[in-house]
Parts: structure tokens; C-alpha cells; sequence
């Protein structure tokens, strides 16, 4: 059982390390069109951000309404996002989401995604290829609900510190999270421990020498050999 100091102090050592991170997302605000923010979200998944962004402009550019997209065939889709990978799934999702929007919203995204976290939640998972932690980074950006979404650095450098269990599904890493992580931070956490995964906790060979975290995380507490940390 894991104190819940640990999840605050994480916090104030990943404040101290990264000051204010940041995603860049603030192209589907200058829109002020979340359904930019969900294409995005899919086009993330299972790819480089390098090759995400790339589909994304080629979308948006190809398209730029959701009108548009929901008029278009999915092959046309797929044909624009080709560089996501997995592109003939997540064409599917996309253009089932404009669909959405646009037959039983009136075009209105932000109807789409309302409501309490739990039916908006429901809303989104609805549509084929979008699962828990898509919906939850829609919804922790466009909604601003104090939640953790988990991606695959989340899952590893969590279990690592010991904020989460080793056992256990997407639902019960986030709960753990959000049970650790004080209020207001979670959004806060989820963009810092992703950065500490991809730049420092990486999968293989993880940097601990860099990591501000040591003398609070399990992994390295266990498996630590020496005071050089080249373990
Ligand atoms: S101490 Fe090592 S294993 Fe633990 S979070 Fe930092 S880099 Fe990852």
C-alpha cells in the first residue's frame, strides 16, 4: 500500500524537473472543434507522434469541417491518413464519429462530448475504435475532468514508482492514479509522467540517473546494485 504523500511528492519533483508542460493542442482551440482534437486522438494511437501530426494535417487539410469528413467516402479517409498506420481502422472511427456529429448532434461536437464524464465517456466508447484511454485524453483536454488517462508510459513508469499495482487492467491504473495524485494535478501528472517515460523512465534501460524520482520509486529501490545507479 503506497502513501498518499508518494503521489504528491511525485508531483512536486515532476513540477520541479519539467516546470509547466504542455501538448500541443491548441490547434482544435483556435477552432474551438473538438471533433479535430478526437481525429487527432485516433490518429495517436499506435504510431509515432512524427506520423500522427502528419495524417492529422493531411486530414484536416484535406477536409477542414466535419461536415466535410462525414460527406466523404472512409477510403478517401484512409487514403488521407495513410501515414498513421493502421489507417483503414482508424478511417472507420473518424469518419463514425463525424457521422455522429452530424446526424444525431446537428454538427454540435461539443453535444457529443457533454454531459457528466461517465455518459460522455460512454458516448465516445460507443464508436468502434475508441477505447478508454482515447476518451479519457478527449476528455481530460476538451473537458477539462480531473482524470488520469493511461498510455503505455503512464501504465510502465507508474507501476515502476509503485503509484499504481502491477496487476490489473486500464481501469484500475487510473483508479489507483487518481487515488495518489491530488486533485487538480491529474492533468498535470498524466502530460509529466508521459514526458518522464519517453525522456528518462524509457522502457528499456531506464535513466535513473537523470530521474529525480529515486529515492521514492519501487523498481529502482529494488533493483538498484550500487550508489553509481548504473544498475
Ligand atoms: S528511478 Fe528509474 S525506474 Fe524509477 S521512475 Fe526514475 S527512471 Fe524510472
Amino acid at each position: 500500500m503506497v502513501s498518499a504523500r508518494k503521489g504528491e511528492l511525485v508531483v512536486q519533483r515532476l513540477e520541479s524537473l519539467f516546470g509547466n508542460v504542455t501538448f500541443d493542442d491548441d490547434y482544435w482551440r483556435e477552432q474551438n472543434e473538438p471533433f479535430w482534437l478526437i481525429a487527432e486522438t485516433i490518429l495517436s494511437q499506435n504510431t509515432t507522434s512524427a506520423n500522427s501530426r502528419a495524417a492529422f494535417r493531411s486530414l484536416f487539410l484535406s477536409y477542414q469541417t466535419v461536415e466535410a469528413v462525414s460527406l466523404a467516402g472512409v477510403q478517401d479517409v484512409e487514403r488521407a491518413i495513410k501515414q498513421a498506420g493502421l489507417y483503414e481502422a482508424k478511417a472507420r472511427s473518424i469518419s463514425a464519429v463525424a457521422r455522429e456529429v452530424m446526424e444525431t448532434y446537428n454538427g454540435d461536437t461539443w453535444s457529443f462530448i457533454g454531459g457528466s464524464y461517465q455518459s460522455a465517456r460512454e458516448r465516445l466508447q460507443n464508436v468502434t475504435g475508441i477505447g478508454p484511454k482515447t476518451a479519457d485524453v478527449v476528455l481530460v483536454f476538451a473537458r477539462d475532468f480531473d482524470i488520469i488517462p493511461v498510455d503505455t508510459h503512464v501504465f510502465r513508469v507508474s507501476r515502476r514508482i509503485g503509484l499504481a499495482p502491477l496487476k490489473g487492467g486500464y481501469d484500475a491504473v487510473k483508479m489507483a492514479l487518481e487515488d495518489e495524485i491530488p486533485p487538480g494535478k491529474r492533468k498535470f501528472a498524466h502530460i509529466a509522467l508521459i514526458r518522464l517515460g519517453r525522456e528518462i523512465c524509457v522502457a528499456r534501460g531506464p535513466r535513473h540517473w537523470k530521474c529525480p524520482l529515486t529515492d521514492l520509486c519501487d523498481y529502482y529501490q529494488a533493483t538498484s546494485c550500487d550508489a553509481s545507479h548504473t544498475c
